[in-house]
């Protein structure tokens, strides 16, 4: 079959690799729609090491192509969506709540990590009856694959923003994170959601996903400016989606005493992320910084297919640019340099 890989650090390519097989409780899935994520961008440029012939993604859709001998909840033929997090259910950190760790820091993430990823004819899927979510009819593929990473993501940054019902929320980066960061405070009902972004088409995005305000930091005090719009006090929650140590820094700042912090963002560089010693209260604000990767499996997958399904989110907007699987290359280049006012390049096999 035909995959899209890591060839080496900051090199892409297509290679031929054998259709994988699944083990006693796997899947193997046939790729129907996928999307590039920034974090794809991240692993060729050497986030996770140099790797060769890796394949690349982890936010796909596909029909079941075969099964293992005790999967019990699939068969071929199963239109299904994946988590890009793809836990060992049986791990003791999934036992206590934690799945997304689930045999070591970040675990649960296996797809162009410790596996092959999405980009290909077919991938492997380990926990299938745990991990695959069966898409219903009336939501289509190129809606569904949003539930792999962007709305699980982007809605467990809200989650964890412990919002109050009509708090206020300022979220740093409008990217697809972000923006479904903002959705997400809407759903969980936020009274006054502020955006923070300096590129228009992310704006106008943010306001469709239900953001009041907009704050652009290269021409505003976004500290200043954010503190004025909650009325004085700053607000009650901070989501910060894009990993940058201003960014972070920005969240604590911005954030009332008492209130929560949560990251969403993937901080790259440096050996530490710095914490403002003034506006943590000198360590006594009762300020909460809150941590996650995203969510996988069933349950996560059915409710963010059924936020869909109910019209509560159309993540479908964020689609910028659509290209078939003999372009992903030329994809992988738009995303990694954000070509084109690019958001999110849906993939069609
Ligand atoms: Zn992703």
């Amino acid at each position: 079959m035909k995959a899209f890989v890591m060839k080496g650090l900051d090199r892409v390519g297509f290679a031929e690799k054998p259709v994988p097989q699944p083990g006693p409780n796997d899947a193997i899935v046939r790729t129907t729609r996928a999307l590039i994520c920034t974090s794809d961008a991240h692993t060729v440029h050497g986030a996770i090491g140099p790797r060769e012939n890796l394949t690349l993604g982890h936010e796909a859709v596909g029909i079941v192509h075969q099964v293992g001998s005790e999967v019990r909840r699939f068969k071929p033929g199963d239109r299904v969506v994946v988590g890009a997090i793809t836990p060992d259910w049986g791990d003791p950190a999934s036992q206590a709540g934690h799945s997304s760790q689930s045999g070591t820091a970040l675990g649960g993430w296996k797809f162009a990590n410790i596996k092959d990823g999405v980009f290909a004819e077919y991938f492997h899927v380990n926990d299938a009856d745990a991990n695959l979510a069966a898409i219903p009819p009336g939501v289509p593929d190129e809606a569904a694959a949003y539930c792999c990473d962007m709305l699980s993501t982007g809605l467990m940054a809200a989650e964890n923003a412990d919002i109050p019902m009509g708090g206020t929320v300022a979220v740093f980066a409008l990217g697809p994170v972000g923006l479904m960061a903002v959705a997400g405070a809407r759903l969980r009902g936020a009274g006054l959601v502020i955006g923070v972004d300096s590129v228009a088409k992310r704006a106008e995005l943010a306001r469709y996903y239900g953001a009041d305000e907009i704050v652009d930091h290269s021409r505003e005090d976004v500290v200043k400016r954010i503190v004025e719009i909650s009325g004085g006090g700053g607000v009650d929650a901070a989501i910060e989606a894009l990993g940058g140590n201003e960014p972070f820094e920005n969240a604590i700042k911005v954030t009332k005493p008492g209130g929560t912090i949560s990251n969403a963002g993937y901080h790259g560089k440096g050996d530490f992320v710095n914490i403002p010693r003034l506006e943590w209260g000198v360590g006594m604000a009762e300020k909460t910084i809150r941590t996650g990767l995203c969510p996988g499996g069933r349950l996560r997958m059915e409710r963010m297919l059924q936020l869909i399904r109910s019209g509560r989110i159309d993540p479908t907007r964020m689609t910028t640019h659509s290209f078939g699987f003999d372009q992903l290359e030329q994809a992988f280049t738009m995303m990694d340099r954000k070509l084109d006012g690019i958001i999110k390049p849906l993939i069609t096999f």
